[in-house]
């Protein structure tokens, strides 16, 4: 059930033909000849629903992914509407040169790649999608895909609904749920250019958990603050706030700790606060695993501390926000990769680069030091300011046990 055919020497849009075209174009059909955008003779319908097409006289190999269906063709026909709204020029049913494929909707603008979207409601196995994904990107063509119930979370964007009411998944601002919402909005907004595939963020203050305690060193003894990052607030170039976790795990053994990062900060924060002064995070060798790591050591007498095993102690523990100048931190790819709705708010888009090499945040190792996928949607919550260090002498005995 085709969208597009050619009249005579004309290229005709069934679902953009206003009433007086169609009628006109039905009248015509029959002597002028009317031949289909994969090359069969066809003829005019309408539904009940106002739905226009073409449709086929014998059977037909051409079309992929099986009969359209109304919300098949309903949806290419509000991609190519929404597109052109967009600034896009949008051709419904496009062919290749060698109509080695035809895409549902070509997507054209100068300047950019031409950008097929492909409309899948019908059952379509994984191996299909990577093979006809394939072949546009042979053509320089970047594919998106629109995917029905019976294919979700095969293609780009989940769609629902019928061809009355259809539905778009829809991702919303940095941080917030993702959404079915009615498919015209949520088109918009990813062809409008709104959603973005990166977010790019700063980190502007850290979540410090600490405890107070004494030296081991029986020369020592001083009072100092352990002290970990629990969690780091982070903002986007579009001016969301959100927190990401990095969790009370502290694993052991591992090398690119954050602390490393904010520790002048931190540490000069408990230098101005009431607590103890902090404890210094240095490179450490463990002669035991053979292994580099980074352990807390004593500030006064740099008596090596220890690692994972401080935070696994009951301790009175205490968290509290420590403000740090804007930073940026190399972040796990799964972290940053995260659609989003983004607004310029005078800081231009968020763009996030590809990353380099390297330590990149959260960073998490298994007892061998190699590393571990991190856990990033878990970890991005809702900004939770907490009370800043307190001022005035603290001593063991004048703090709560939590
Ligand atoms: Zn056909
Ligand atoms: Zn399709
Ligand atoms: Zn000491
Ligand atoms: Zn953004």
């Amino acid at each position: 059930m085709p969208l597009v055919a050619t009249l005579g020497l004309e290229r005709v849009e069934a679902w953009r033909l206003g009433d007086e075209a169609w009628a006109d174009l039905r009248r015509r059909w029959r002597s002028e000849g009317l031949v289909m955008s994969c090359g069969q003779p066809g003829g005019p319908v309408e539904l009940e629903n106002g739905t226009r097409f073409f449709r086929h006289f014998s059977k037909c190999d051409a079309h992929e992914g099986g009969v359209e269906s109304p919300e098949h063709l309903s949806t290419k026909a509000l991609v190519a509407e929404v597109a052109a709204e967009c600034g896009w020029t949008a051709q419904v049913e496009a062919p290749s040169a060698d109509r080695s494929w035809i895409a549902d909707v070509l997507l054209t603008k100068p300047g950019r790649k031409p950008v097929a979207v492909e409309v899948q409601w019908a059952s379509q196995t994984p191996e299909t999608f990577a093979a006809r994904a394939k072949r546009y990107r042979a053509d320089g063509v970047h594919c998106v895909w629109l995917v029905g119930p019976k294919n979700h979370g095969r293609g780009d964007w989940n769609i629902d609904g019928d061809a009355a009411a259809l539905l778009m998944e829809t991702p919303a601002e940095f941080g917030g749920p993702t959404s079915m919402a009615p498919m015209r909005g949520a088109l918009h907004a990813l062809l409008s250019g709104a959603i973005r595939g990166g977010v790019e963020v700063l980190v502007d203050a850290v979540d410090v958990t600490t405890a107070m305690s004494k030296c081991h060193n029986p020369q020592c003894e001083a009072w100092f603050s352990y002290w970990f990052i629990e969690a780091v607030e982070v903002r986007s170039r579009c001016a969301h706030t959100r927190q990401v976790d990095f969790a009370r795990e502290y694993p052991l053994w591992v090398r690119d700790r954050v602390e490393t990062v904010f520790q002048s900060d931190v540490r000069a924060a408990f230098a101005r606060s009431g607590l103890p002064s902090a404890t210094e995070y240095r490179m450490t060798h463990s002669k035991q695993t053979n292994t580099d790591y980074m352990a807390q050591r004593c500030p006064r007498c740099f008596w090596h501390l220890g690692d994972g095993f401080i935070a696994g102690k009951p301790r009175r523990w205490e968290t509290y926000t420590v403000s740090v100048p804007a930073t940026a931190l190399p972040w796990q790819p799964e972290l940053t990769n995260l659609h989003h709705v983004c607004h310029d708010v005078g800081n231009g888009f968020c763009k996030v680069e590809p990353q380099q090499r390297g330590g990149a945040f959260p960073a998490r190792v298994d007892a061998d030091g190699d590393p571990l996928p991190a856990l990033p949607a878990l970890r991005i919550r809702q900004r939770v300011v907490k009370p800043p260090l307190p001022q005035g002498r603290q001593t063991a005995h004048t703090r709560s046990v939590r």
